[in-house]
């Protein structure tokens, strides 16, 4: 299977303004934002979409979920929306599984 746009990051093939980075995830600022903070929450496995999570992959959607809380209070948020897009029908476009953390539509 072809490298993804986001393991092309992960591997610095790519430039990217990283948020936040760990073993599992890699978090970036979005390149066409959609709010005042848009943020995508990568894991390193490249999965290809939401549908393809297996039970193995489990603790791994959690952690993100552990993230996006974790960045909440580091970056002070009030509140955010936490968006998966799931396949061409869902608005997919990178075929990488992610995570859009979008705050700041009240300010
Ligand atoms: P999707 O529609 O697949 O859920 O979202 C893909 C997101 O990746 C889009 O919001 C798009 O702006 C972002 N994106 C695509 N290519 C790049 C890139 O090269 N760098 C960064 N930082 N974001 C990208």
């Amino acid at each position: 299977m072809e490298k993804s746009i986001f393991t092309r990051i992960m591997e610095n093939e790519i430039p990217a303004r990283i948020e936040y980075e760990d073993d599992k995830v890699i978090v970036i600022h979005d390149i066409a934002p959609k709010a005042k903070v848009h943020l995508l929450i990568i894991p390193r496995k490249p999965i290809p979409t939401l549908m393809d999570v297996t039970e193995e992959d489990l603790p791994l959607i959690g952690h993100i979920h552990q993230v996006a809380q974790k960045l909440a209070q580091k970056l002070e948020l009030k509140g955010f929306r936490l968006i998966n897009n799931c396949g061409k029908e869902g608005g997919q476009e990178v075929f990488h599984i992610h995570f859009h953390l979008l705050s700041g539509f009240h300010e």
